[in-house]
Order: C-alpha cells, then structure tokens, then sequence
C-alpha cells in the first residue's frame, strides 16, 4: 500500500491506483463517446496528442482550455449560489468541479501522463516543502494565500 503521508497521517487507501483508476474511466468513457475522434475515426485527434505533432499539441491546449472553462463555470456557481441547472440536486459550484475533474482524467488518460503517482509524490512535497510552512507564508513575500 502506497497511502498519502498529510498532516492528518497517512491516507489509508491507495491513492496512486484510486487516481489511475478514475483517469482510465474517465478516459475510456470519453473515447467512447467519440471525443477523441472526427471524421469517422474513433482516435485520429488523440493519436496526433500522443504523436505530440504541432496539431497535437494545438487540440491538447484547447483540452487544457477545457478545464479551465470548467473551472471558470464552479466559480460562477459560487458567486451566484445557484443549483446546478441539469443536476439540480447539486451545487452548480460541485458539479462545475466534478467537469473540471472529468476533463482533466480525460485529459492524463489521452496524453498517458502518470497522473496517479504524481498526484502521491506532489502531495507527499507539499507536506515537507518549506515555502508552504505557516512561517515562510508569513514572512515578506512569502505566499499569503
Ligand atoms: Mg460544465
């Protein structure tokens, strides 16, 4: 078991394989669902993303752009407070960041980027880097927020 070392203590489940296993679903729903593909082809958008082609590069910013507008869409929900308009039963807010959450395992899938190690091993550095120490975010130009 490879848990998350937080200040909480380690996380008890693991983490690496929970994220490589939502990246894999979210991926493999998108595909599909054609997302990856035009004209006929299941998979011609995201082989020229893993051909990293200058056209690849170009579709994997307009997914990176994606996630943003998801994020743009939780931040309009929290400043006006409203239900989500296809999932009423939730907070736009949460179900804005569930998207961004969706595009972005997509997104790691797609470009096979080993999102679930490094999602261990940048939270294992978040803990110990000392930038982030309540000290150092005190101190003149240190990270106030
Ligand atoms: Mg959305």
């Amino acid at each position: 078991m490879s848990g998350i070392a937080t200040s909480a203590g380690p996380v008890a489940f693991n983490a690496a394989l929970a994220v490589t296993d939502l990246k894999n679903l979210c991926h493999q729903t998108s595909y599909d669902a054609g997302w990856w593909g035009i004209g006929g082809s299941k998979d011609n958008l995201r082989a020229e993303v893993r051909a990293e082609t200058r056209f690849g590069k170009a579709l994997a910013a307009e997914k990176i752009a994606l996630i943003h507008s998801e994020v743009s869409e939780a931040l309009e929900g929290l400043r006006k407070g409203k239900a989500d308009e296809h999932l009423p039963e939730f907070p736009s807010e949460a179900v804005e960041l569930a998207d961004a959450l969706i595009r972005i395992f997509d997104y790691a899938g797609a470009r096979r980027l080993p999102l679930g190690d490094a999602f261990v091993a940048k939270m294992a550095y978040n803990t110990v880097r000392p930038d982030h120490k309540p000290e150092a975010r005190a101190a003149v130009g240190g990270k106030a927020f």
